[in-house]
């Protein structure tokens, strides 16, 4: 009987390969191997490596800059406002920023004693990358533990592996994606950013792109995935002639068109990554050894920028664990939604489009009866007026009601008692202390209009104002009849018999 074993996924032992006859790793562990070639370089797979101590330095905290951060598209883990320790090491797997690619986070473990240190950041200073290291209890202590010469493992840990996977997945993917981009379709990728999990990913493009044309790229990149195109790196000593970051072309934006070296990269390191038959291109970052788990999904539209000058276009793209947690996500929020309107997802927007249209026809016809029923106490209105001018009163009427308009000045607005004055208050169903009641006065006078204005400002503290026959205001709170309904009924009191 035949045993199939599985081993774990392992980088191939000619994933990196050194193409000139002149480059080698350094040995010495008192070097530091410069970034181009580091562990995490030559094998993107390994999540452990022992290793030595190059060199170690206490460093403050910057003062603090009240000034906005600087919009960055990858948040990278923040760094606590105390003294750090910046270490050096012989070799590393915890990557350094670079190529569009953010850090890796881990741990150092010390040999002699067994303490774990926290690295929150690594990042390239010239040509060697530095670990930004938390420090535990005192700075001295830490740093005489970080002596020269001491014996490390260096780990990413879980948080660590599964941050580095997924942006391994994002950045081979985009690898493929604008080679792709570029060949079939003869668009450059202008830029790209790898957004902070679980966001989609974009390449930057000069132009849109068809529902179609992102189709067809979508269907061959998937296509390579299928077949399982190996992946490799090549690497050489660099040649000093090679323009750097400042040499190049640039567009408007800022943004270096084709490649180029960072101004400060000092480590004399060219680098190469290939897609087997796909794809050549210069970069710093760790790429998988192969496309075979990247399922490539493409978001089908690409975003106009809103810069005036330029036509280019974002172009969104999603692998590995961000389209799982992509499709687990989007799946959610369509199953709630469905669930809500009672029906398949499938017929979601069509339930959508008839919710809204009876939401329309609804808001309309409750427009048409808010002005209809306005009317009617309009007249009633007119009547109490009448009968208190015909017993000598000067007629001024109160009208109070519950309601819970979504624009009740729009629905008091409706009112045109003329020639009289007349005092509106629409109080919401539920009363409690941040209840809105509306307030508005009308009426013929505009002296009296202003007058009952003031008296609302001054005896019930209603915030409002107005002008001419009309004066709006807020009570906010619960209106009671024996309270606030009494203030009202002695503000008419007082406007038709003036205390003397
Ligand atoms: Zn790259």
């Amino acid at each position: 009987m035949a045993t199939a074993i599985l081993l774990p996924p392992a980088t191939p032992h000619d994933y990196h390969r050194i193409v000139s006859p002149n480059l080698s790793i350094p040995v010495d562990p008192k070097i530091s191997i410069p970034v181009g070639i580091l562990a995490c370089q030559r094998d993107p797979l390994l999540k452990s490596l022992d290793t030595t101590v190059v060199s170690a330095t206490i460093v403050q905290p910057p003062p603090v800059e009240k000034k906005k951060p600087a919009k960055k598209a990858v948040a990278a883990p923040s760094l606590p406002a105390e003294p750090l320790l910046h270490v050096q090491l012989h070799d590393t797997i915890i990557f350094p920023e670079g190529g569009g690619q953010p850090t890796d986070v881990g741990t150092l473990t010390l040999k002699a004693d067994g303490s774990v240190w926290e690295v929150l950041q690594a990042k390239r200073h010239g040509g060697h990358a530095v670990h930004y290291v938390r420090v535990k209890g005192d700075a001295d202590a830490a740093w005489r533990a970080f002596a020269t010469g001491a014996d490390v493992t260096v780990s990413l840990g879980n948080e660590g592996w599964e941050r580095r996977y997924d942006n391994m997945s994002m950045h081979t993917s985009q690898h493929l994606l604008s080679a792709l981009l570029e060949t079939r379709l003869d668009v450059l990728t202008l830029s790209w950013s790898l957004t902070t999990y679980p966001s989609p990913c974009y390449v930057e493009v000069p132009r849109g792109l068809s529902v179609e044309e992102i189709a067809s790229i979508q269907s061959e990149a998937n296509r390579l995935v299928f077949e399982g195109r190996r992946v490799h790196v090549e690497v050489e000593e660099l040649d000093p002639t090679q323009p750097r970051g400042n040499e190049v072309a640039k567009t408007e934006s800022g943004r270096a068109i084709g490649k180029a070296l960072p101004d400060d990269y000092t480590g004399g390191v060219k680098r190469v990554i290939v897609i087997d038959g796909v794809d050549r291109n210069p970069c710093c970052g760790t790429h998988l050894p192969s496309i075979h788990n990247l399922q490539l999904f493409l978001l089908p539209h690409t975003e106009t920028l809103s810069r005036s000058s330029t036509t280019n276009a974002r172009l969104y793209f999603l692998a590995g664990p961000r389209l799982i947690t992509y499709l687990t996500s989007t799946h959610n929020v369509v199953s709630q939604a469905s669930s809500l309107m009672s029906c398949g997802a499938p017929l979601l927007p069509e339930r959508v489009v008839q919710v809204v249209d009876e939401r329309k026809k609804a808001e309309k016809r409750v427009g048409e009866l808010e002005g209809e029923l306005a009317e009617y106490i309009s007249k009633t209105l007119l009547a109490d007026a009448a009968s208190q001018a015909s017993s000598g009163t000067s007629s001024i009427v109160h009208y109070h009601r519950t309601d819970d308009s979504s624009n009740p000045l729009g629905f008091l607005s409706c009112f045109h008692p003329a020639h009289t004055s007349s005092f509106f208050h629409l109080r919401p169903q539920r009363k409690h202390r941040s209840s809105i009641n509306t307030v508005l006065v009308v009426g013929g006078d505009d002296k009296v209009v202003k007058q009952a204005g003031d008296a609302l400002k001054g005896k019930l503290g209603v915030k409002g104002g107005g002008k001419g026959p009309r004066w709006s205001g807020k009570f906010i709170g619960v209106w009671k009849a024996a309270r606030e309904g009494t203030a009202i009924a002695e503000i008419i009191g007082d406007i038709q018999n003036p205390p003397e």
